[in-house]
């Protein structure tokens, strides 16, 4: 486990350091930001959605190494899925980083399951879902910012 927890830590540096999408995306057809003021956490996402799917995403922001890592992996995990697909992976995050029975399908979350450990700091937990609050409004195209301290995250 310990193995496991040092490659997770490792993945987030890296997506921190060289976070993956992270432009401005012209074609984007939505954008909504999102703003977690306890930390300081910032992000802007991009999407393109054709016919229910999100055929391309990007975001920009300033943050934690958490909050940056978590929109990369996100871009990452999601760009090509359906907005019901991407919803339930949403679900499935929310529960994985806030129930603590809650034991995650590996196989399911893929790379998402490196901010399993964050659950132990609930602190950092609006970190990790900023990002996908924001995504949130970005697909409702929410005209109002997103913040953390207005909802259940
Ligand atoms: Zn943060």
């Amino acid at each position: 486990m310990s193995d496991l927890r040092e490659l997770y830590q490792q993945l987030i540096l890296d997506h921190n350091k060289n976070p993956r999408n992270f432009q401005v995306l012209d074609s984007a057809t939505r954008s909504a930001q999102g703003h977690n003021p306890l930390c300081g956490d910032k992000v802007q996402i991009y999407l393109q959605i054709d016919n229910d799917r999100i055929t391309d995403i990007s975001f920009q922001g300033s943050g934690c190494a958490i909050s940056k890592a978590s929109a990369s992996l996100m871009t990452d995990a999601i760009k090509g899925k359906t907005l019901n697909e991407v919803e339930e992976q949403f679900r499935k995050f929310h529960t994985m980083l806030t129930d603590p029975t809650n034991t995650p399908d590996l196989d399911q979350m893929g790379k998402l399951a490196v901010f399993s450990g964050v659950r132990d700091y609930p602190a950092r937990v609006k970190c990790a879902t900023l990002s996908w609050h924001t995504l949130k409004a970005a697909i409702e195209n929410a005209q109002t910012p997103v913040t953390t301290e207005r909802d259940d995250a």
